[in-house]
């Protein structure tokens, strides 16, 4: 014997969905002198006259109930029946819902749409659920009262229907929310592929061609427009997006690239006016990895704006680093919070990371190397985040290129690209103010103050003095510098003929000043290789722990050479790397002279190839 079937009426089901002489499951909701209450939906309610009523019940209480008749008015008479057994059957309906992106075009009409929960937010007031579906983001506001939560039963990620009117509040959509759903079953599992799918096609990025000709990015753009592919998506599913980058030039040239185009991005697609300050965080890595202070308090901020502000957990992206087996611990601290991370990094890369990324641009990848800066991959993936910013960014792979002194030909064609605004000089000058405004800056992003330095503020002539004066206070330190390190420095022929040059930056440099000793390093190198031109160089500046080391015309692998003297020497307690030819090495001070002789060991080894004189 074929089981009864009783109907349960998904929340979008309305009175034509009702049967006469079908069975419903219901749910008490109250009760009178007369009978009870019965709700077949959240908005479809009828009575169980007490003549009707066969059981006790409570409030919420789950009641079989067949329907008698639907008067005119629309008032539904039911009766309890009590079914030994049965089989449920949804009936679900497709709705007329409205798009989030069209809500704009309905202020003040009532309105259902569909859409995912991607925030969260108790105010004092109405609880504010940030709605995201296949076309936008909006808010809604529901409100039982005030500071209190309404619907506790919604979570984030939950597909709802929202009903309500459509207000406008200081130039922002909202809905003002009289009922929400969360839907299960075939119903969610339908509209959230509808969204996932029109989401996809959405987020795939524009097809544009390079601003320049490059052999290496062209074979770089599938892996540039899947990580662009989950950044827009990310925006418009309203994840939080946290942009690490090393605090270079060139780091900062990528990121500021990238930070146009998806701020852009976040207030093209809807949602709250400052949303791109709460789902966008551009943050600039001290070392050029990704260190555990800096998981440490990315993860800090994350897990707390999950509790406060009911944010989903961002996904992380970063730039000029993120590639090397330094990474790594940082790396394993996001993975056991499911962080997904994307890398557009230029450094050699080790492949024991790739585990840990969900996308990961590097020209080595495909045969080319550092020369293709992390600027220059910024500004292209930036491009294709938001073609609206190409405009405005087009410069910054020459800066990128000028700052990190790419011999690459891709440095020339950017140079080219834009030297009908700016020269050579100007491009070096913005990468000077860039490095020398970081170091007063230290851990801050400087949103505002590095646009200006870029010449992305409203005011050109204002840029035009404030670059020089930062110029004229980096060059006036540097010179400072110079003439208190340059006597010290001292000089040795190695084997393969290349000159090594030796400075302790720990007592005869200025110390916690303008240049750092990288960068105190790199000038010392500087000056010498314009003294011995065609001739290979090697600069070593060192502290009680730490080396820095430049080259030219020799060809080393410092990455390796790091992990070779990490095992040769016991007790050196070795780190570090870096590019194959600019990197640095950490060790404990008490092994200095043994660390630094096997480095040089090592160079001296090395092949030397004469560089072109200039
Ligand atoms: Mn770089």
């Amino acid at each position: 014997m074929s089981n009864v079937i009783v109907y349960r009426l998904s929340p979008a089901c309305d009175l034509s969905d009702v049967e006469v002489g079908a069975i419903y499951v219901g749910r008490v909701q109250g009760f009178a002198a007369f009978g009870t209450f019965v709700q077949l939906t959240d908005r479809l309610k009828g009575l169980v006259h007490k003549s009707n009523v066969r059981t006790d019940h409570d409030e919420r209480d789950e009641i079989l109930v067949r329907v008698k008749q639907i008067r005119p008015n629309g008032n539904i008479d039911l009766e309890e029946v009590i079914l030994p057994s049965y089989e449920i059957k949804d009936v679900v309906r497709k709705i007329v819902s409205t798009r989030l992106a069209d809500l704009a075009g309905r202020i003040g009409r009532t309105v259902t749409v569909m859409a995912e929960i991607a925030q969260i937010k108790q105010t004092s007031g109405p609880t504010i659920f940030t709605l995201v579906d296949e076309s936008g983001t909006e808010n809604g506001a529901a409100f039982v009262e005030a500071g209190v939560r309404a619907y506790p039963e919604a979570d984030l990620g939950d597909i709802v229907q929202v009903y309500g009117q459509v207000m406008q509040r200081n130039s922002q959509v909202q809905i003002e929310i009289a009922s929400l759903t969360v839907l299960s079953g075939e119903e969610a599992d339908t509209v959230r592929r509808q969204i996932e799918e029109a989401l996809e096609r959405r987020a795939e990025p524009p097809e544009i061609p390079l601003l320049v000709e490059s052999e290496v990015m062209s074979l770089l753009r599938p892996q540039l427009r899947e990580v662009a592919k989950q950044i827009r998506k990310a925006v418009f599913v309203s994840q939080p997006i946290v942009l690490r980058h090393h605090a270079d030039a060139d780091g900062i040239c990528s990121a500021v690239a990238i930070e146009q185009a998806v701020v852009s991005l976040i207030r093209e697609s809807g949602g709250d006016f400052d949303a791109d300050y709460f789902l966008f965080k551009r943050a600039p890595s001290k070392a050029p990895f990704y260190e555990i202070e800096d998981i440490t308090r990315d993860l800090d901020f994350a897990t707390k704006d999950l509790v406060r502000y009911g944010q989903k957990m961002p996904l992380i992206l970063l730039t000029d680093n993120g590639s090397t087996e330094e990474d790594e611990p940082a790396l394993r601290q996001a993975q056991v919070f499911g962080l997904k991370v994307l890398v557009v990094d230029h450094h050699h890369p080790d492949a024991v990371i790739d585990q840990y990324l969900a996308g990961h641009v590097n020209p080595y990848h495909v045969g080319g190397d550092f020369g293709i800066t992390a600027g220059m991959l910024g500004t292209e993936l930036a491009r294709m985040i938001n073609p609206a910013v190409d405009e405005m960014i087009r410069h910054l792979p020459a800066v990128a290129a000028v700052g990190d002194r790419s011999e690459a030909p891709e440095r020339q064609r950017y140079l080219d690209l834009v030297a009908d605004r700016y020269t050579e000089e100007e491009c070096k000058e913005m990468a000077l103010a860039l490095d020398y405004e970081q170091f007063w800056l230290r851990f801050n992003d400087g949103r505002e103050i590095v646009k200006e330095i870029l010449d992305l503020g409203p005011d050109h002539d204002r840029h035009v003095r404030f670059v020089r004066l930062l110029v004229e206070g980096a060059n006036a330190m540097i010179a400072d510098q110079m003439e208190a390190t340059m006597p010290h420095v001292r000089e040795r022929i190695l084997g393969n003929g290349a000159r090594l040059f030796l400075l302790d930056v720990e007592i005869h440099a200025h110390k916690f000043t303008f240049p750092p000793p990288g960068k105190t390093s790199g000038e010392v190198h500087d000056r010498l290789c314009r003294l011995h031109p065609g001739e290979p160089v090697v600069t070593i500046g060192f502290g009680p722990d730490f080396a820095v080391l430049r080259s030219r015309g020799v060809l080393m692998n410092i990455p390796r050479m790091v992990r070779e003297l990490r095992t040769e020497i016991t007790g050196g307690g070795i780190s570090g790397g870096g590019h194959l030819v600019v990197g640095s090495i950490k060790f404990v001070e008490g092994m200095r002279e043994q660390v630094l002789e096997g480095l040089i060991a090592k160079i001296a080894n090395a092949e030397v190839s004469v560089p072109a004189r200039p």
